[in-house]
């Protein structure tokens, strides 16, 4: 293969969406691709927050709230259609607490069962709210135990799966290995057996096509500030097959979940759609931050973002394979495009200290245990060679050390 610097600069002349960029602020002094933790800022965030802030909150003070109001549904509406395949979505809290909501309410939908399952690698606030659950009902919780390179499959999850299981919670993307599973096949597969589906979309949404509708998902889950660029902290979303929106009930029962909310009832009577699943007063300029995250990604196509992302992440095996396995490095990714997402886990025994050395070296990965070094390359505003530069950076670092 090419590995020159000028290959990576012809990749990206050619790349039609490498004009996004110029959405977001960038200081060109670093090389970032640990978007998959938090993502850049578009600028037009930037104007639009000034505006909430001053126009808004300034001016129309309590009066915002006509419109504010429908921000939770109207916001969540567009990130489902545009990015998620399904339309009704909210925005609420983070996606610990709606992890904590949906994997309530659906243990709630099947009483007559005691089994959880998830995957032994999940993000870790996955599995301590699926632990706690489980301490607090008396469940079980089963493991899939994946190899670290590997992804959860039908195969590996069957053998977990018995009309004991009331609910199946993974994530669509491991944050750890990138590995992409199957909603579609494992989705029929949880539902053959009558358990429930929740899947976490914090590593898709915003960065490969997620279809909950035409994979009769039950449950989801994402935060807005990796793939999504709505800031630090900004709210999560959550999504509920529309079927279900009827009989499930959520734990967390506030004012903003109630049907007639202003009639200040005494007695809890909630919404019957999806609105239940909300709980108090949502972040405002936050949820602003949100839409206009979203907008860019809209408008650029998420199949087309995906297209680029698979280029990206393959170009970047590439130069894994001719630079940095020579150095003991090994790939804890999917080799085959259709099942990854947007990053990369690059293993070594030294991972911490080389993180270190590739941040002194002004590009930023970053360290995941136990031995993983992830580089994120969201499609959006990544560069081919951003690509180039991160692995070659690596490159030296790990030739610095074993000469
Ligand atoms: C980032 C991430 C989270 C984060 O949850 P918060 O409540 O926003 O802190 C949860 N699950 C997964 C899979 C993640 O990648």
């Amino acid at each position: 293969m090419n590995t020159t610097r000028a290959f990576a600069e012809s990749l990206d002349t050619e790349d039609p969406l490498a004009p996004l960029r110029d959405e977001f602020v960038i200081d060109e002094d670093i090389v970032y691709v640990d978007g998959n933790s938090l993502g850049r800022l578009p600028k037009r965030t930037t104007s639009r927050l000034a505006e909430v802030i001053e126009h808004e909150w300034g001016r129309l003070l309590v009066s915002g709230w006509d419109e504010w109001m429908l921000l939770a549904s109207r916001i969540g509406n567009l990130i489902g259609e545009g990015l998620l395949g399904a339309a009704e979505v909210i925005l609420s809290d983070s996606t610990s607490v709606n992890i904590y909501k949906l994997a309530s309410a659906a243990l709630d939908a099947r009483p007559d069962r005691n089994v959880i399952v998830t995957e032994a690698r999940n993000f870790p606030t996955d599995l301590y709210i699926l632990q706690g659950l489980a301490e607090q009902r008396g469940l079980e919780l089963r493991l899939v135990d994946t190899a670290l390179d590997m992804r959860v499959t039908p195969e590996n999850l069957a053998p977990l799966l018995d009309d004991r299981v009331a609910l199946v919670s993974l994530s669509h993307v491991s944050y750890l290995t990138s590995g992409l599973a199957d909603m579609h096949a494992i989705t029929a597969l949880i539902h053959s057996h009558g358990a429930l589906s929740l899947w976490d979309l914090c590593h898709s949404a915003g960065s490969i096509p997620v279809d909950l509708q035409s994979c009769n998902a039950d449950l989801a889950v994402g935060c807005t500030y990796k793939y999504l660029n709505a800031g630090p902290g900004a709210p999560a979303f959550l999504y509920v097959r529309s079927d279900l929106q009827e009989t499930l009930r959520q734990p967390i029962w506030g004012w903003f979940g109630q049907r007639d909310q202003f009639d200040m009832g005494p007695h809890y009577d909630p919404e019957p759609g999806i609105s239940k699943f909300l709980v108090g007063t949502p972040p405002v300029i936050s949820l602003a931050a949100v839409q206009t995250g979203a907008e860019v990604l809209i408008e650029a196509g998420i199949d087309r973002l995906k297209t680029k992302s698979d280029a990206l992440t393959s170009y970047a095996i590439e130069l894994f394979d001719e630079w940095l396995a020579p150095h003991g490095a090994s790939l804890g990714t999917p080799r085959d495009a259709a099942h990854r997402g947007s990053h990369l886990a690059i293993r070594h025994p030294d991972a911490f200290e080389i993180c270190r050395e590739m941040i002194a070296g002004k590009v930023i990965p970053d360290f995941r245990q136990p031995d993983v070094v992830r580089i994120a390359t969201p499609p959006v505003y990544t560069r081919f060679v951003d690509v180039w530069i991160a692995l070659d950076t690596l490159r030296a670092v790990l030739e610095k050390r074993r000469p």
